[in-house]
């Protein structure tokens, strides 16, 4: 062969390899998690409750795919969100409760997509003791309250070392600051994460949602006054409950002595309370008419302040997701090739048991929220049965991104479920694990939920809890005893120990009940800041 042949064919081998790349660059999906921190899914009206309205972060199953039965591993911010990013449970990457420090160099999702070529960001809450690390190229997270950050003017510090404090509203800037990068990055294939710090307490709504629902009253859940009968004590003995706490007017406060509302300027604080007073009178006029007197009355009346302001927190965060949807929208070829995802780190029990908390396997505890649109795979409207568990998210992510899945992942992808509709993963039962023991004075646990039935394990004390949840949805009837269902708690028992062994979970973890997370025991012995590494995550 000629010189200038072998220099033509090489130019052409380049030529398409690099054309080649090219398409495949392009054909990368982009993923955008938008995550909110406790949003239930009874109050979000895709999940079908009926009780809100929530016109956005619906329109993500309307165009996409809402998971059905959707479960975390551990019902706790820091577990759940190191269990999305590594596809672990909690034994495996080590964070078992808030209080522990998450090892920022083990591998998660983002991490792989990032050797693969991606932008990976994350914006907003972070909350797991240690920064974000090199899984991510650049971040900006909410800073002070224990990592929770604050609803209002709230402080951030970003990869590049930079702290600042913000004029606004959390779930505003986070979503900004989000559609800013967007802007400027959106050329080569992206992986941003946006995260809020609502719907957690202290539950602060944005100002324009605090006049909503003032004249209405919110349905009640049907176990809101759960006595706990037939069931073990835990939950009656849980510090879960909805709390009554009587109102203060704006004269009446110390500001100084509350890192919420000591932040807020003052015109914030009084602006805060031309709404609030209004509550407070009305519920003073309440108690001097007696109607405020009862434990039930109380309950009601707690619930309803709760639920309210929870709502008003969704709302804000709803509003915010359409602003994401609608750049999407101006943007149709971004739209196109991008994933995105909506996902709570955990549901919430918004008044089920009487509990405004999670941590439980009941099912608000054990549930996740996760919507899914992906425009140019999933149908509209697809409804996926599968049992899906937060640690199915990194693989799923990486299986879309065409990217190999770490071998040691102990999710499973469920892209052929998103795109056929069926429940391709076939899995049986998911398993949970709650570790923190006696914060909020519940004790460890773990157990197996089925379709249709549901074991748990307060394994500290050897004593278990069986429902039927077909028959009791409710979960007020504990089956563990009857004889009429001991084949199926046999079978359930027997699921359990295949689970644990499945999972790898150490067998000296039972044996440990006490354990309790390093952050807990400190706060017990000290009244001194935590003493860890990176001291600026622990401020406030
Ligand atoms: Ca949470």
């Amino acid at each position: 062969m000629r010189k200038s042949n072998i220099v033509l064919l090489i130019l052409l081998v380049i030529s398409n390899f690099c054309y080649s790349q090219e398409q495949q660059g392009n054909e990368k999906p982009n993923i955008i998690i938008i995550m909110a921190d406790d949003h239930a899914n009874r109050t979000i009206s895709a999940y079908g409750s009926g009780l809100n309205h929530t016109p956005n972060i619906d329109r993500i199953a309307d165009e996409g795919a809402i998971m059905l039965n959707s479960f975390n591993a551990n019902s706790i911010c820091g577990p759940s969100r190191a269990s999305i990013l590594t596809g672990k449970h909690s034994h495996l990457h080590g964070v078992m409760g808030n209080g522990f420090k998450y090892d920022n160099t083990q591998t998660t999702f983002p991490r792989e997509l990032k050797k693969a070529g991606y932008q990976t960001v994350v914006f907003g809450k972070w909350h797991l003791n240690s920064p974000p690390g090199d899984s991510f190229a650049s971040w900006k997270i909410l800073k002070g309250a224990g990592g929770q950050g604050f609803y209002y003017n709230p402080d951030f510090i970003s990869s590049n070392g930079k702290e600042t404090v913000e004029d606004g509203y959390s779930t505003d800037i986070i979503t900004d600051d989000s559609l800013d990068w967007l802007n400027e990055n959106s050329e080569n294939p992206f992986c941003l994460f946006v995260h809020f710090k609502a719907t957690h307490v202290p539950r602060m709504p944005a100002f324009r949602y605090l006049d909503s629902y003032v004249n209405d009253t919110i349905a009640e859940p049907k176990t809101l006054y759960d006595s706990f009968e037939t069931r073990e004590s835990y939950g009656a003995k849980a510090w879960m409950k909805v709390p009554y706490k009587p109102g203060k007017l704006y004269e009446e406060h110390d500001f100084s002595k509350n890192i919420y509302f000591d932040r807020m300027t003052d015109e914030q604080r009084k602006k805060w309370h031309s709404f609030k007073d209004v509550e407070t009178l009305k519920e003073r006029k309440l108690i001097a008419e007696g109607k405020l007197k009862t434990d039930k009355q109380k309950r009601s009346y707690a619930y309803q302040q709760f639920i309210k302001d929870y709502l008003r927190c969704v709302d804000g965060i709803d509003d915010n997701v359409g602003k994401i949807l609608a750049y999407l929208d101006q943007h149709p070829k971004l739209k196109e090739n991008t994933i995105i995802i909506y996902a709570s780190d955990q549901s919430y029990f918004t008044g089920q048991h009487g509990f405004a908390e999670k941590r439980f396997m009941y099912e608000d505890g054990v549930k996740m929220p996760i919507l899914i649109r992906w425009p140019s795979k999933i149908k509209d409207g697809t409804k996926i049965t599968t049992m899906v568990q937060n640690i199915d998210l990194a693989p799923t992510i990486l299986d879309a991104a065409g990217v190999k899945i770490p071998g040691d992942m102990q999710g499973v992808s469920i892209q052929p479920d998103l795109i056929t509709g069926k429940d391709i993963k076939g899995e049986k039962a998911i398993y949970y694990h709650y570790y923190d023991h006696g914060k909020h004075n519940v004790p460890r646990h773990d157990g197996v939920r089925t379709d249709t039935y549901k074991l748990i394990n307060y394994y500290t004390d050897n004593v278990f809890e069986f429902y039927d949840l077909e028959n009791d949805p409710d979960e007020v009837n504990n089956l563990y005893g009857n004889p009429k269902y001991q084949s199926k708690i046999d079978e359930l028992i027997a699921e359990l120990a295949l689970k644990r062994e499945q999972y790898k979970v150490p067998k000296e973890h039972f044996k440990k009940p006490y354990v309790q997370s390093p952050n807990h025991r400190k706060k017990k012995n000290s009244k001194k800041k935590v003493n860890l590494k990176n001291k600026t995550f622990l401020k406030g």
